[in-house]
């Protein structure tokens, strides 16, 4: 009598089951549209973190041997515009004149 009872309780677990996933696909199919969508949002972030380190790079110009910061207009200038060293230090020729 167990097994007969059991029986019937299995088909009728399954049809429950199944009319549940019926009504949760849509749900499933429309979280899933959201999540992608959402996905899609932090790449355009880390893309703009990869441009921020980008911006850093250029402000951060490694000056060479041969150049030098001139400490009126603060611009990095070749060694061959330099005109003077001053009290503050290198002054290029437009600055000179
Ligand atoms: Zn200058």
């Amino acid at each position: 009598m167990a097994t007969d009872y059991d029986a019937p309780r299995k088909s009728e677990d399954d049809n429950e089951s199944i009319e549940a996933l019926k009504e949760r696909v849509p749900d499933k199919l429309s979280g899933s549209i959201i999540d992608a969508e959402d996905a899609d949002n932090p790449g355009f972030e880390l893309a703009g973190a990869d441009l921020s380190d980008v911006e850093l790079d250029v402000v951060v110009l490694p000056q060479q041997d041969d150049e030098f910061t001139c400490m009126n207009c603060f611009l990095v200038r070749h060694r061959s515009q330099m005109d003077h060293e001053s009290d503050l230090g290198p002054i290029c020729r437009e600055c000179s004149v």
